[in-house]
């Protein structure tokens, strides 16, 4: 089975790669497709998260990483995903995710949504957080891999 692990990765942090390392542990592809919002003005351009991502993953097997605008449904459809993989870190996440579940559902009842939980060491991370971090100059190495906290460092002119 493949599942597919959509989302911002604006950049890709330390509980991303926790998750994805586990459901490639999970499923026999998992396809990690960075969203192209065109509403939202993101810190890292496009190609720049997805090399991040393949830098991240590249040891690790069945992971192929992608982008994708639209619908993540027809995402899910194109890779031949039956699964739809996120990540719930504490109660907050929650509402937001399940009313995402649902709407995927009733559009495609074919492909599940599944949750996986965070780990605990990594569940007061999200991608704003580490950006607050960097920018005000903290340490972020125990917050994403080595090459993402090189990027940042770059982003808010700290090398
Ligand atoms: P989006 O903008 O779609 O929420 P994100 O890149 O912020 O994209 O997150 C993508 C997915 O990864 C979401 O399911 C989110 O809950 C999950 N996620 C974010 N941070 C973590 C973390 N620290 N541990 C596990 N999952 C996470």
């Amino acid at each position: 089975m493949r599942a597919l692990y959509p989302g911002s990765f604006d950049p890709l942090t330390l509980g991303h790669l926790d998750l994805i390392e586990r459901a490639s542990r999970l499923f026999d592809g998992v396809v990690v497709a960075v969203l192209q919002n065109p509403g939202k003005q993101p810190a890292f351009p496009l190609e720049q998260r997805l090399e991040q991502i393949r830098t991240a993953t590249a040891t690790l097997s069945g992971v192929e990483v992608g982008s994708f605008d639209g619908l993540t449904v027809e995402c899910a459809r194109r890779n031949g995903a039956q699964v739809i993989l996120r990540g719930l870190r504490a109660l907050s996440d929650f509402e937001f995710e399940l009313q995402i579940a649902h709407t995927n559902q009733s559009l495609e009842p074919r492909v599940e949504t599944l949750f996986l939980a965070t780990a605990v060491h990594h569940s007061f991370l999200s991608s704003s957080v580490v950006k607050e971090v960097a920018r005000f100059g903290g340490d972020v190495h125990h917050m994403v891999p080595s090459g993402v906290a090189e990027d940042l460092s770059r982003l808010f002119n700290r090398t």
